[in-house]
């Protein structure tokens, strides 16, 4: 075989995608899948901002853009986040990117490296383990627990920083729990953060809109005493259900943004221009979509936990944010992952194991509820069949 460099062989990836692969294959036999594995919205992105991109297009943008992004867009974002959570926000501190992903790729490079440590939630997004250990820095988990409705612990998390620590990556609304940090446990941690001045913070906000039972959203943008090492990573993806656009966006501190801008450079030039006139449309159009869409996710999120709850041996907590429920199977005598599959083989219900989100993972399956309450509805029948049938 080809000498790869070694670094690939400690990359991982998202087992979503492999689960969606599996129930494509599935449905593809004739079998009737219900896919509440992949995290997108089920809505199709709204017409107007569709329609910005066809525009664009007919209006020939075709070229490269800047590889920071148009500054139209990068002056929206900075207007919106001013807007949501009152606070400045430069255009020049803004990098538009490729997805979510992008600007967590960008900032575990920046300080991953052998001998360094990296803070994430566990369970969490599994691309910042698999980044992390790409890097060769330590990845060190924070648990994330139940018992504390899923938020962030800010005493555990600074328990865990040593003087290796580089990064701190934070996840409110979280994936995979639908758990929300409260201000009060923010501020904790914030203000603690002032003993170690060398750790610079990762906030992944793209569940930022997507909170329940008026759950205020606390961004890590709003504290100025950590702004000159705050990362912040949001985007379109989840917020105007355009996953498939590969559309997000980044605020860095200035140092930073030079770094972000060179590896934009030396990698992908510049986001395809007409989804950047699309995401402008998103941000400058009415925003009633946004509300409707949230307002459907809060039904089903209701409906969902209610009918989890009555499964045999399921337990729910409510999740406040996202759009996905992580409920306890440990009661069922089921390990996570072998449940997930049987669910998917035998009853045709695509879940995913909580192990697929680390190691606190285990005795959770994640559901994302971003599908319809009638698809819903019989997903758990099968479920609770399944778990009657098969103890
Ligand atoms: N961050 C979290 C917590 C996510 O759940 C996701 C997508 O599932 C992303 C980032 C990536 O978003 P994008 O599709 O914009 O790359």
């Amino acid at each position: 075989t080809l000498p790869i460099v070694p670094a690939f062989g400690r990359i991982g990836e998202e087992n979503a995608f492999a689960v969606l692969a599996r129930a494509t294959a599935l449905a593809a036999e004739g079998r009737d899948i219900i896919n509440l594995g992949i995290g997108q919205p089920d809505f199709p992105t709204p017409p107007h901002i569709v329609e910005a991109a066809v525009r664009a297009l007919r209006d020939d943008h075709h070229g490269y853009t800047p590889a920071t992004g148009i500054l139209p867009l990068r002056e929206a974002v900075a207007a919106d986040l001013g807007r949501r959570l009152a606070v400045e926000v430069s255009p020049e501190e803004v990098l538009i990117v490729p997805g979510g992903k992008v600007t967590m790729f960008m900032a575990i490079l920046m300080f991953g490296e052998p001998g360094a440590e990296i803070l994430y939630p566990d369970p969490g997004f599994p691309i910042y383990r698999s980044m992390i250990e790409f890097t060769g820095a330590t990845p060190v988990p924070v648990p994330i627990r139940e018992d504390r409705g899923f938020s962030f612990s800010a005493e555990e998390t600074l328990a865990l920083i040593t003087p290796h620590t580089r990064l701190l990556i934070l996840n409110s609304p979280a994936n995979p729990t639908g758990g929300v940090t409260p201000k009060a446990e923010v501020d904790r941690l914030v203000a603690r953060l002032a003993d170690h001045p060398r750790v610079a913070v990762l906030s992944d906000e793209i569940y930022a809109q997507m909170t329940y039972d008026g759950e205020a959203h606390v961004s890590l943008l709003q504290y100025p005493a950590i702004r000159d090492r705050l990362i912040l990573l949001d985007g379109w993806s989840k917020t105007y259900a355009m996953t498939g656009w590969r559309l997000g966006y980044s605020v860095w501190p200035k140092p930073l943004y030079e770094a972000a801008r060179k590896l934009a450079v030396n990698s992908y030039s510049c986001v395809n221009a007409a989804a950047q006139w699309a995401g402008l449309a998103a941000l400058t159009g009415p925003q009633d979509c946004v509300a409707a869409m949230v307002a459907e996710f809060d039904r089903r999120r209701r409906f969902v936990v209610d009918g989890l709850k009555r499964l045999p041996g399921v337990t729910c907590a409510t999740p406040k944010g996202a759009f996905y429920a992580f409920p306890n199977i440990t009661r069922t005598g089921w390990k996570a992952k072998a449940l997930a599959s049987a669910l998917l083989e035998e009853a045709g219900v695509a879940t995913i194991g909580g192990p697929d989100f680390g190691i606190h993972g285990e005795g959770y399956i994640r559901l994302s509820y971003a599908n319809s309450t009638e698809n819903i509805a019989r997903a758990l029948e099968r479920m609770g069949d399944f778990l009657a049938r098969r103890k």
